[in-house]
């Protein structure tokens, strides 16, 4: 039985990564991985929740070094949702879980998206609609007015005009963001120790971020996945797709090619979506990969 994961911190030489919750999903699993029909999920069995539902949570990720403060993802917003047949979110808590750390949205100085899903932006404007609705309040302004806002550019283009459910809403994200938005490139340093990582596939522009140790002493790394991975049910199952892939075999490719470089005793995982807990590594093949949760300090 699992179910979305804590607020937890991990470092990284003198990087902090904590996961913020906002809320959560309930899946179908068989929809929503559908190679994993018609029995797949036998073997995974504890990922599920007594109704046969898949969990996922749903938040951002802090990075803090000693002068930044960097927000990768901004979950679903203050909305409730729920799509027939297919899966149930709830957003709502980020700047709660923000508060806990001693935060407040103006002490935000960047906000990374790893990819435009609605699941990602939700916080931000202070509107979060939910999907195929209209937005029945004002857009005031950014949530994180303080911050820069930064993006693939392929990722704005592959959205930019849209009203696709699943994208970014046309009226509280994507039009007050572009006046605001720049853009990243693979390899870009986003702040000392914080790279992109280009990781296409589940949408054209979606990136990672490795955070590595700003002073440089420490071996460790994390990489922020962003949705390479929905569940740690992947890190075996690698060729499992998520039903909203836009390239289904460019994201099972990024994924197998991401995980064997990932079988590194120095390199920790963050999933934002697995349930339970979010930070993990990769143990290398035996029979199959395995997944270790690391339990935080
Ligand atoms: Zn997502």
């Amino acid at each position: 039985m699992v179910a979305a994961a804590p607020r937890a911190t991990v470092r990284i030489g003198g990087a902090r990564v904590t996961f913020l919750p906002d809320g959560y999903g309930r899946l179908n699993p068989d929809v929503l991985f559908p190679a994993s029909a018609p029995d797949g999920w036998s073997t995974h069995a504890a990922y599920l929740d007594d109704d046969g539902r898949f969990p996922v949570s749903v938040g951002a990720f802090l990075v803090r070094t000693h002068d930044r403060a960097i927000l990768v993802d901004l979950g679903l917003g203050d909305v409730a949702f729920g799509i027939p047949g297919v899966a149930d979110f709830r957003g709502g808590a980020l700047l709660d879980s923000l508060a806990e750390e001693g935060l407040t949205p103006d002490d935000i100085d960047t906000v990374v998206y790893t990819h435009l899903h609605h699941d990602h932006v939700g916080w931000t404007t202070n509107v979060a609609p939910a999907p195929d609705t209209v937005a029945n309040q004002c857009v005031t302004g950014l949530t994180f007015a303080s911050a820069r806002h930064l993006v693939a550019e392929a990722e704005w283009r592959h959205w930019a005009g849209t009203d696709d459910p699943v994208g970014p809403h046309p009226d509280a994200v994507q039009a007050p963001l572009a006046q605001h938005i720049a853009f990243l490139a693979d390899g870009d340093e986003v702040a000392p120790g914080v790279r992109v990582l280009a990781t296409p596939g589940h949408t054209p522009g979606h990136i990672s971020l490795v955070v590595t140790d700003p002073t440089g002493e420490d071996d460790d790394r994390l990489v922020i996945l962003g949705d390479v991975m929905h569940c740690q049910v992947q890190v075996t199952e690698s060729s499992w797709n998520f039903a909203f892939d836009v390239d289904p075999a460019q994201s099972v490719a990024t994924r197998e090619l991401l995980l064997k470089e990932l079988e590194d005793e120095h390199t920790l995982l963050a999933g934002g979506h697995f349930a339970g807990h979010v930070f993990g590594r990769v143990l290398p093949p035996r029979a199959v990969r395995t997944w270790q949760r690391r339990t935080p300090a």
